[in-house]
C-alpha cells in the first residue's frame, strides 16, 4: 500500500535490519530497540491490524511467531520475552500495517512494566460478558 512504511520495507524501498523472511512474512529489528533484539513480525500482505485479519493472514503470521521468538532468544540470550500487539490508536498503534512486537527481556529492572489493573471479580458480570462475546465469535 502506498504511503505505508512497512509496505515500503517489504518492497525494499527503505532499509531494514531483516532477521527472517519468506513468501508470507518478514521480521526485522524495530528501530526503537526497547530492549536489544526488539523485533517486528509482519505479514507481507497489507492489513491494518489483527482486528482486520482473516484466518489466512493470521495463520501466516502466528505460525511463524514461535520460531522467530526462539531465534531471538538464542541469539540474544534473553531470559524471556514479551510478545505484544497494538490495535488502533487508543491501544498505542502508530503504524497501521499489522505487526507483532517481540521484546526480549534480560532483567527485571529494564524499565518495562506491563500492568493490568486488578478488580474484585463479579462472576455474574463476567458470565454475562463472556456470553455476549461468545455470541459474536464467528
Ligand atoms: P506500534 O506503536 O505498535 O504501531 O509500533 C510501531 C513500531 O514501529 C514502533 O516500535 C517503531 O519504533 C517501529 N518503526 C517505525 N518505523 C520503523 C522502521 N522504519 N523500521 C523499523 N521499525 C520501525
Ligand atoms: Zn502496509
Amino acid at each position: 500500500m502506498e504511503n505505508c512504511i512497512f509496505c515500503q520495507i517489504i518492497a525494499g524501498d527503505i532499509p531494514s535490519s531483516k532477521v527472517y523472511e519468506d513468501d508470507k512474512v518478514i521480521a526485522f529489528l524495530d528501530i526503537t530497540q526497547t530492549t536489544t533484539g526488539h523485533t517486528l513480525l509482519i505479514p507481507k500482505e497489507h492489513v491494518r491490524n489483527v482486528l482486520d485479519m482473516d484466518n489466512t493472514i493470521a495463520q501466516d503470521v502466528f505460525s511463524r511467531l514461535p520460531k522467530v521468538a526462539r531465534a531471538i532468544q538464542k541469539a540474544t540470550g534473553a531470559a524471556g520475552m514479551n510478545i505484544i500487539n497494538n490495535n488502533e490508536k487508543i491501544a498505542g498503534q502508530t503504524v497501521f500495517h499489522a505487526h507483532i512486537h517481540l521484546v526480549p527481556r534480560f532483567n527485571e529492572n529494564d524499565g518495562i512494566d506491563i500492568k493490568y489493573t486488578t478488580h474484585e471479580p463479579d462472576f455474574q458480570v463476567l458470565g454475562k460478558l463472556a456470553e455476549q462475546i461468545a455470541k459474536e465469535v464467528v
